[in-house]
């Protein structure tokens, strides 16, 4: 099947990159959100993202014009997906919503179109039924930001057709993403089930006053090669999302230590604007974070 129509659904922070890597990859894009506000939302991402690649990253005006027009825009569920070969998920993380979005999706979309969903933390089974074709549904994860962290998670739930699978992962590849097979559900699929327990364990050592964040940071570092320690990640990711995983796994198990430190995060990053990267301030300050010196190795 040759997929040339891609539908994506859910234009917020993930779904307008989403959008702008298969545009800019020569597919036709329609970008579809329930809110003309999170339309509207999408749209000034886009125009953001030609200004970044061609002002930083080596593309021409031309190169920038042509990958928006190929994307449109519509609040129109039955319009937007009237001739989508794919859609590509990324609503919000909530399986109300999710789970009501593929009831109306499963209406509204041809037979021919596979539906892959762009969630992090679920796995496709949980939703499956109510996509009315449980064999052309299967997950494809983007990682933050989609150009340089260019993996493609494709990964099927027991009731994927494997046909669809090659199908999605030969798409991935062709959007510039560096495709994952993943055969199993795996909840946080490969790179959240390894990030996840490092993060943790970073910050096990600096909440507990083993050591600072840069010492941290510095060994992993040296020993390993890496770009970044786990702080350096995290100031990426952002506080709002690093204290939501401490609060919510600190309820689920129970575990006073993770929402003292949710505690701690809320009231001495958060409260002061120390948001991360997108902030300024974050474990270290930006734009030039004490981690990227060349003497931080030393
Ligand atoms: P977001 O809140 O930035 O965007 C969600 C968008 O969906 C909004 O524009 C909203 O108006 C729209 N929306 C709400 N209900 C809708 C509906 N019923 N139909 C269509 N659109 C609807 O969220 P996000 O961060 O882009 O996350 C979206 C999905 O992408 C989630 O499943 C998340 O797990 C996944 N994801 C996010 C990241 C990330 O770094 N933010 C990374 C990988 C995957």
């Amino acid at each position: 099947m040759k997929i040339t129509n891609v539908t994506i659904a859910g234009a917020g922070v993930l779904g307008s990159q989403v959008a702008w890597q298969v545009a800019q990859h020569g597919f036709n894009v329609t970008v579809y959100d329930v809110f003309a506000e999170g339309l509207a939302g999408g749209k000034r991402n886009h125009r953001q993202f030609a200004e970044l690649f061609h002002s930083r990253r080596g593309f021409s005006q031309e190169e920038v014009e042509g990958t928006l027009s190929r994307i449109i825009y519509t609040t129109d569920l039955a319009d937007a997906v009237k001739d989508a070969d794919l859609i590509s998920e990324s609503v919000p993380e909530n399986l109300d919503i999710k789970k009501k979005f593929y009831l109306e999706l499963a209406k509204a979309a041809p037979e021919k179109t596979i539906f892959t969903t762009n969630s992090s933390t679920m796995v496709p089974s949980m939703y499956a039924l109510e996509t009315g074709r449980p064999e052309k549904f299967l997950a494809l994860h983007f990682a933050n930001p989609v150009w340089d962290a260019n993996v493609g998670e494709v990964m099927m739930h027991p009731g994927t057709d494997s046909s669809c699978f090659e199908i999605v992962i030969d798409f991935a590849r062709a959007i510039g993403m560096v495709p994952i097979p993943i055969h199993k559900e795996q909840s946080g699929y490969i790179l959240n089930s390894l990030l996840i327990p490092f993060l943790t364990a970073g910050q096990n050592l600096f909440f507990s006053d083993v050591a600072d964040c840069e010492s941290i940071d510095k060994t992993w570092m040296i020993a390993t090669g890496a770009k970044a320690g786990p702080f350096g990640i995290l100031d990426i990711v952002g506080m709002e999302t690093v204290y939501n995983i401490a609060l919510m796994s600190g309820k689920k198990s129970n575990n006073q230590q993770l929402l003292d430190r949710a505690h701690r995060i809320k009231t001495e990053w958060i409260d002061k604007g120390k948001m991360g990267v997108s902030s300024g301030e974050g474990f270290y300050e930006y734009p030039n974070p004490k981690y990227q010196d060349p003497d931080f190795l030393k």
